[in-house]
């Protein structure tokens, strides 16, 4: 190993070459142990301030740091920035002409340069690996490391094999970066890319500046949007998100209509709109972008004053992904959600229909459980968000929807004590239509046959309607007061969460959603 540069170089680089003048906790620690040739997992809210926990280290050392990225264009933005800094900064990724690759290969091995950038799939290939073996290589920087998660919503095979930069350059220390630091993730990351010893910084992911709203109904979410950004951002940037290319174009053509400055953004349009777009809404001043999901990843625009939803995402990891390219740059900005009950089905629909293995499916299905329950809490959605990241904020933050005009609430304890004691009785093994009819004392044959009909909770359900049952059932499903028979065919147990609630020592609060017309409740129910 080349000796360590003294830690005032890395101030120095910070304030010379990028012009800040102090670290941002916990830049300079990882640095730090960057430096002193040991492994870092950096976990780091969007915005937070990655990049320059290994651009500085490349720099200050002899030789070249390695950045694997999996976004082609967001790494070209990196080069351009690191180049205008007088930063010795190139990429290799499979779009470019062999000649200009040749030359950065080159300026790599003449040990001409500080950072290189580089996708998986290029990194990978056995020249590259012999290439940067002839190479003085100070470090290896694993961007966006959540891609190696098989559950994450970005998985890159590619990255799978990473573990060879492990295996081939034990010497080389690497740090390892994501802004995605749920448990598991973390874990799969660490286990995945050999990162045992690695030194973990793991940054609060509170984003106080961001105001977080959700509501629920079905109709006029677009009418809803539009009056949100008249009255609340008029002229300035923000992103509107949609499940489907379909609805990003008829929702940026409507906005248009509306006067709204808005461009789509989804991988169905050429490339070369694509980046117009892009760039436009990167360099322009209020331009509001329509877009999948496609769109977003490696944004660095700091002043996006807005987030909105349009559909529901499919994870709280997604959700806070997304919300967060919001306020990047410290000052008030709004995520803003509007969702209806035909995004459950949805959703729910395309998990039970994927190709996936089971255990994949039931895994996606309780992300998408997480996030319902996030939408229907009662309480401080940043308290909900944060322990979903396993983060506790010990007050409300004052700053979320639901912490500013607490929602309408019901006192669901005796309905919910009616439903569990139906589920109970009926043996733990039917399923909610069952269960309703029990609860309204229908006149059903299957339910004579069981017997059923002479149980005690047999017709004690009459205060509520059928599709209030259910949505009742589908709260209980989601707090985990019961849960689905894996083997069944959708019967409901209780759980030991069932209990206290059973006993009456525990209130069940359910939030009011007035804005839900019945029959799409009853669809969407369950
Ligand atoms: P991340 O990769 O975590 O999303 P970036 O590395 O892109 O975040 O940094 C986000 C923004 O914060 C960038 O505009 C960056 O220049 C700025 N930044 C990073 N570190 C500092 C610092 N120490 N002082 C001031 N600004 C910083
Ligand atoms: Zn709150």
């Amino acid at each position: 190993m080349p000796t360590i540069p003294n830690p005032q170089r890395a101030l120095a680089i910070l304030r010379q070459t990028f012009g800040y003048p102090e670290f941002r906790p916990p830049q300079d620690e990882v640095i730090g142990t960057l430096l002193a040739g040991r492994d870092a997992l950096v976990l780091m809210p969007t915005g937070g301030g990655k990049s320059l926990c290994y651009q500085i280290p490349a720099i200050a050392h002899a030789g070249t740091g390695v950045v694997i990225s999996p976004l082609i264009a967001l790494m070209e933005d990196q080069v351009n920035a690191l180049r205008q800094a007088g930063v010795a900064a190139a990429a290799l990724n499979s779009a470019q002409p062999m000649a200009a690759g040749r030359d950065i290969e080159d300026s790599l091995l003449a040990g001409e340069l500080d950072l290189l950038y580089i996708a998986p799939e290029r990194l990978l290939q056995e020249r590259t690996l012999d290439l940067l073996a002839r190479c003085r290589i100070n470090l290896f920087a694993i961007d966006e490391a959540h891609c190696v998660s098989q559950w994450g919503h970005d998985f890159r095979p590619e990255y799978l094999q990473l573990r060879v930069l492990h295996e081939r350059f034990p010497q080389v220390p690497r740090i390892a970066l994501t802004a995605t630091a749920d448990l598991p993730t973390r874990q799969e990351i660490i286990q995945r890319l050999g990162l045992e010893e690695a030194r973990v910084f793991l940054r609060s992911f509170d984003r106080p500046n961001i105001r977080y709203r959700i509501d629920a109904g079905n109709q006029g979410s677009r009418a809803q949007l539009l009056r949100f950004i008249r009255e609340s951002h008029d002229r300035e940037a923000g992103i509107v998100y949609c499940l489907s290319r379909k609805k990003v174009e008829e929702t940026a053509l409507w906005l248009q209509g509306e006067g709204i400055d808005a461009l789509p953004y989804h991988a169905g349009l050429s490339a070369v709109e694509r980046s117009r777009n892009q760039g436009r809404f990167q360099q322009e001043e209020g331009v509001v972008m329509v877009a999948t999901i496609a769109f977003g990843m490696g944004i660095d625009k700091p002043n996006v004053r807005f987030v909105a939803h349009l559909n529901l995402p499919k994870s709280v990891e997604a959700y806070y992904q997304e919300t967060g390219r919001a306020g990047r740059d410290g000052l008030a900005a709004d995520a803003w959600m509007h969702y209806g009950l035909q995004d459950v089905i949805q959703l729910r629909q395309m998990i039970t229909q994927s190709d996936a293995d089971p255990a994949r499916k039931a895994l996606e299905s309780q992300k998408l459980d997480a996030m319902l329950g996030l939408c229907e809490s009662t309480g401080c959605r940043r308290q909900a968000l944060l322990a979903y990241f396993g983060e506790q904020l010990a007050e409300p933050c004052g700053n979320c929807d639901n912490c500013l005009h607490p929602p309408a609430t019901w006192d669901a304890s005796t309905a919910a004590q009616k439903a569990l004691s139906a589920i109970h009785r009926t043996g733990q093994r039917f399923g909610v239509q069952y269960l309703v009819d029990v609860l309204l004392g229908k006149d059903d044959p299957r339910i004579r046959g069981f017997g059923h009909d002479r149980v005690s909770v047999f017709g004690i359900g009459g205060e509520l309607s059928a599709n209030d049952w259910r949505a009742l059932f589908r709260h209980l499903l989601l707090r985990g007061l019961v849960d689905v028979d894996p083997e069944g065919h959708g019967g409901l147990r209780l759980t030991a969460a069932a209990r206290p609630v059973l006993r009456g020592s525990e209130k069940l609060t359910l939030r009011r959603n007035e804005a839900v017309p019945k029959r799409a409740r009853e669809k969407g129910a369950v």
